[in-house]
């Protein structure tokens, strides 16, 4: 999608912070952490928000998991992480690309806000 920030950084139009890339996915440091480790995890397909997985474009969603996993232990995350995605106004979603938070570096509140 031509107007969308993350299409932009998935086609490297706006620069990021990369973590790990491949042909389905990219994974780039948050900008505005809210953890000592902040990244987030997005299909290079537009995808706008966890409401509109379905079955023509779920498998993505598999694949970024494993790549979260892999990613996870690169980063040497043993003491545990979390996986957030924020979906629709009240769900916290400000960008309409769907993308997963990995959290990590500090104990995690529960629940959270
Ligand atoms: P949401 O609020 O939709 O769950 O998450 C969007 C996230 O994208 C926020 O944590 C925000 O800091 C991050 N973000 C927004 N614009 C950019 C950007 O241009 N670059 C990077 N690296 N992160 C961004
Ligand atoms: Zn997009």
């Amino acid at each position: 999608m031509s107007d969308c920030i993350f299409c932009k950084i998935a086609a490297g139009e706006i620069p990021s912070n990369k973590v790990y890339e491949d042909d389905q996915c990219l994974a780039f440091y948050d900008l505005s952490p809210q953890a000592p480790v902040h990244f987030l995890v997005i299909p290079k397909t537009h995808i706008p928000s966890a409401a509109a997985v379905d079955s023509s474009n779920s498998a993505v969603v598999g694949h970024i998991y494993e790549v979260i996993a892999k990613v996870a232990g690169q980063l040497g995350l043993d003491k545990g992480f979390r996986v957030v995605t924020n979906c629709g106004e009240e769900g916290g979603q400000t960008v309409g690309h769907l993308h997963f938070h990995v959290l990590a570096g500090r104990s995690l509140a529960w629940p959270p806000g």
